[in-house]
């Protein structure tokens, strides 16, 4: 092993490779246990047996947060859909044959009998150009408390009347 100068304290030694803060940097093993973020770059090996080993310690994949943000559909989907679709001028006959749905299967949406699938649901969106889905969002109290207990309208005009 080559000696080399550790990049952060100086010390020279047998330094390895390690990412400090996402950098690249040689350090020496006391740094290397002890600075902060400090990472150790896996070297790529051809060993069969060790890069196994790498495998089983890799992290189980995280979900894709976006990707798994919730979405639900709106409270009122079915109005929306009514109104949308009245509001383009076009008959339940019309807007089934457009997204392939029976027009009774149109109605029952719109009467809120029928939950669209996720399928239904993309293409009426598509069709009539509207949203019906959501984020479901974590309202942290936190965000209430800082907003909740502000001015009131009664705090509002008194203090536009100074
Ligand atoms: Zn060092």
């Amino acid at each position: 092993m080559s000696i080399t100068q550790c990049e952060l304290c100086g010390r020279e030694c047998a330094c390895r490779p390690a990412l400090v803060d996402g950098v690249r940097m040689m350090l020496c093993p006391g740094c290397m246990r002890h600075g902060q973020g400090v990472r150790e770059i896996e070297r790529p090996t051809t060993d069969s047996s060790s890069q196994t080993l790498l495998s089983r310690i890799k992290r189980p994949k995280v979900k894709d947060v976006y990707k798994d943000m919730d979405k639900e559909l709106v409270s009122d989907w079915n109005e929306r859909i009514k109104r949308a679709r009245e509001k383009k001028g076009i008959s339940r006959e019309d807007l089934g044959f457009k997204i392939g749905e029976r027009t009774v299967t149109i109605a029952k949406i719109e009467n809120g009998d029928l939950r669209p699938s996720d399928q239904v649901v993309k293409k009426l969106e598509k069709e009539l150009e509207i949203t019906l889905v959501e984020e479901v969002k974590d309202t942290t109290p936190l965000s209430y408390g800082s907003h909740g207990q502000g001015l009131t309208l009664g705090d509002f005009i008194k203090t536009e009347k100074k």
